[in-house]
């Protein structure tokens, strides 16, 4: 039975270092039971022994005690920043302090349901101060198990200015069982304020090497071995995609489309009408994944306002009810705008990887193909456009992507994508 660091694929440093600070978080507890001070940073033990003091001290949370109250998990997407901080978190709720997978710590924490972890997983464009203020408040309170307020922020980057400054608040004066795991996709300025950056310690996570992605798969998912290593090579590290490509038709049925685009440009109309395509993809895939959602909350929330009551009151109740649908229709558009944007990325990526394969195989580099299946066509283009104009293409494609998460619109970045793959 593998423990909650398990499902971390191909960090085997990270993972040391968690395991080291989850044990000297739990050591920071046991102290703390011995001398009955359970809040250890101010600790004053009740029997006002000064040698237990000291002991305390030295084995709070300073960072060269092995545990820390503030982290950043770092790494590209789908290298496991989120699975990381939720092993973590369960590592610190463990009664065991290991992280062992099976007490019932790790088993709620992994599962979603510990009442000392929240997790925030950002559905719009950003996280709002609101949002930050009511979580810090709600970390400050005392461990309802007795180990730690856990908080994971997902998406770290997508705090607003605002909410960045309430978290700010609480990093630097942590109450003394609460423990804040952001993650983001570096540490660069755009991504996580210079601030709260130095107030945390950074786990870096890298791409995961495609063998340790499809191995993965075929232990934990039990896909076949043959169909795990082509997804994992086709997915490029991203091990959420890898398992997707691997078991969902309609996921490989959309990159195949993606992976048709080079073939399609043959002119200038065609440039355009790719990239329409591509935008309606993306728009069909992210419609696909949040109407559901969106569907269900609408329903829930007109249950829970008694929608079409006529009794006396009702009146101003909808009156409020108004409000609390507009407030939910904001929030699904938000999500909707970014499920399209991240179904346009993932199509980029796949676009990027075939323009990758021409240039390798332009300079007869010695590495695998990221797409075997479309290997043969790669290899006509880096005929064609020998590595300069291979090189080219793909720069067209990763500006694209800097365009829309710079705001540009997307039908505007796609098209002078198009426009410049075709002309080379
Ligand atoms: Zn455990």
């Amino acid at each position: 039975m593998p423990d909650v660091f398990g499902d971390l694929v191909g960090q085997d440093e990270a993972v040391v270092e968690l395991r080291r600070a989850a044990a000297a978080a739990a050591a920071v507890l046991r102290a703390g039971a011995a001398d009955r001070a359970p809040a250890l940073v101010a600790a004053v033990p009740a029997s006002g022994d000064a040698v237990a003091t000291d002991d305390a001290a030295t084995g709070g949370l300073d960072p060269s005690a092995g545990m820390t109250h503030a982290w950043i998990f770092t790494g590209p997407p789908g290298s496991g920043r989120s699975v990381a901080a939720r092993a973590f978190a369960a590592a610190l709720q463990c009664v065991h302090g290991t992280g062992c997978g099976e007490c019932p710590g790790c088993h709620t924490t992994m599962g979603g349901t510990h009442a000392d972890v929240r997790m925030v997983v950002p559905e719009g464009l950003s996280i709002g101060v609101g949002e930050m203020r009511a979580l810090v408040l709600r970390a400050a309170s005392t461990p309802s198990g007795g180990r730690w307020q856990v908080v994971v922020i997902e998406d770290a980057d997508r705090l607003t200015e605002a909410a960045g400054n309430a978290l700010l608040k609480a990093i630097e004066e942590p109450p003394p069982r609460t423990v804040f795991l952001l993650c983001a996709p570096s540490t660069h300025p755009d991504d996580i304020s210079v601030t709260i950056r130095s107030r945390c310690r950074v786990v870096p996570l890298r791409q995961p090497p495609a063998t340790a992605v499809a191995e993965v798969l075929v232990r934990r998912d039990g896909i076949a071995p043959d169909v795990a290593q082509w997804a994992a090579a086709a997915a490029q590290g991203h091990v959420g995609r890898a398992r997707r490509l691997a078991r969902d038709p309609e996921a490989r049925t959309r990159r195949e489309a993606v992976l048709a685009v080079p073939r399609r440009l043959t002119g200038v109309g065609a440039a355009f009408d790719a990239a329409s395509a591509l935008i309606e993809a993306a728009e069909a895939e992210a419609e696909a994944s949040v109407t559901e959602a969106d569907t269900t909350e609408r329903a829930a929330l007109e249950t829970a306002l008694g929608a079409g009551g006529t009794g006396r009151g009702a009146a101003g109740a909808m009156r409020g009810a108004a409000g609390q649908l507009k407030e939910l229709e904001k929030r699904q558009k938000s999500r909707a705008t970014r499920a399209q944007r991240d179904a346009l990325d993932r199509a980029l990526v796949d676009l990027a990887g075939f323009y990758r394969d021409a240039l390798t195989m332009a300079l007869r580099a010695p590495v695998a193909p990221v797409h075997t299946d479309t290997a043969a066509l790669a290899g006509a283009g880096a005929q064609k456009w020998d590595a300069e104009g291979s090189l080219r293409r793909l720069e067209a494609v990763l500006a694209c992507r800097a365009a829309i998460e710079a705001n540009v619109k997307p039908r505007i970045a796609v098209e002078a994508m198009m426009l410049a793959l075709w002309k080379g």
